[in-house]
């Protein structure tokens, strides 16, 4: 992209959203979990509503690309980086309110922040998503889930921001929530703002399933090392990480990549990777998955860049 244009492109953010919140070649793995990722030119924080769609109108008018990132759980950039505007709503745009038993979030508030409001509000609901590191958008656009439970059972309602820099709301069915995915990311939506409904419960029986299920992912998952979660979707019928172990793969290593001795499914940062090492050993587990199995397994991290 032409230094000019970027200028310009700078100029126009700035009267927007304030300098401290507009960062310069921002390296990515910074800003996501698996500590991998090349830089990025220009990093936005928004802190409002109004201010993400003048922002997303502005590249639209510039034709300039964009990404929206949430807190990065789920996602590898590429070691070259990314040549657009990164976006990220996080605890920059967060405030969470709760209303009888419905709960409203900006879509940077945690999941652990919205799970933590719910329990001391009595409401039974989100109790799965306590251990889950994103955001309540990220969440929301990735259908996140865990033991037994999804984002779908519990959304009613969000506010959107399209392609065009328009606001939208989806209600309901209207989200189109499939398994690790919805209507947000097919559209290439921008949430900002999620209402939930929740069932009243017991503080303690709530607080209790939150401390259970995150003693589960303790016990059964690398929480100790940086990763992106389950790298791969579930293949129907199948468990990603079994058939992993199964082609003999469970501690296979691509530079500082490494397949986790602890939960086959995650791809942990044992220190020096890259996210091509990440992306390498993403490919090569496919290939041996398919090999072994006839299983076609579908990466759930989303790779931006390169
Ligand atoms: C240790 C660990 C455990 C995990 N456990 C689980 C689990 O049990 N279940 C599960 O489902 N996932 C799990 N994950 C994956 C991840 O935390 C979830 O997918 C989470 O919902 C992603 O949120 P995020 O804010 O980090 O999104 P990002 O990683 O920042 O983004 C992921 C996708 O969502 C989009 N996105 C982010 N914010 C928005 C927004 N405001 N509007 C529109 N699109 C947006 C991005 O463009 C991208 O496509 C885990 C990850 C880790 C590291």
């Amino acid at each position: 992209m032409k230094n000019d244009r970027w200028c310009v492109l700078i100029e126009k953010i700035k009267s927007i959203i304030s300098e401290d919140r507009i960062l310069h070649d921002v390296p990515m793995k910074e800003h996501t979990s698996m500590r991998v990722g090349g830089i990025v030119k220009t990093l936005i924080l928004p802190s409002c509503k109004k201010e993400i769609v003048d922002i997303i109108k502005i590249l639209i008018d510039m034709n300039i690309p964009y990404y929206v990132i949430g807190n990065g759980t789920n996602l590898i950039v590429s070691d070259e980086g990314y040549s657009g505007v990164v976006i990220k709503i996080a605890d920059n745009f967060a405030d969470i309110n709760v209303s009888g038993d419905e709960i409203t979030a900006l879509s940077g508030a945690s999941l652990a922040a919205v799970s933590n409001t719910a329990m001391l509000n009595s409401l039974s609901g989100m109790e799965f998503a306590s251990g889950i590191p994103g955001t309540i958008g990220g969440a929301v656009a990735m259908n996140a889930g865990a033991y037994g439970c999804e984002m779908k059972d519990v959304v009613t309602e969000t506010s959107c921001v399209d392609e065009q820099g328009n606001l939208l709301l989806l209600k309901g069915a209207e989200h189109d929530f499939t398994y690790r995915s919805s209507r947000i990311q097919k559209k290439k939506l921008i949430v900002v703002e999620v209402k939930m409904r929740l069932q009243r419960g017991e503080i303690s029986a709530i607080k209790e399933k939150m401390r259970y299920f995150n003693t589960c992912r303790r016990e059964k998952q690398p929480l100790e090392l940086p990763s992106a979660g389950s790298v791969f979707k579930r293949p129907q019928g199948f468990f990603a990480g079994k058939l992993i172990e199964d082609a003999g793969l469970r501690g296979y290593r691509i530079g500082g990549a490494k397949i986790s001795e602890k939960h086959c499914g995650f791809i942990v940062n044992t220190g020096d990777a890259t996210a091509g090492d990440v992306i390498k050993l993403i490919e090569y587990v496919k290939e041996r998955v398919y090999q072994c199995s006839g299983v076609i397994l579908e990466h759930e991290v989303k790779i931006l860049g390169g």
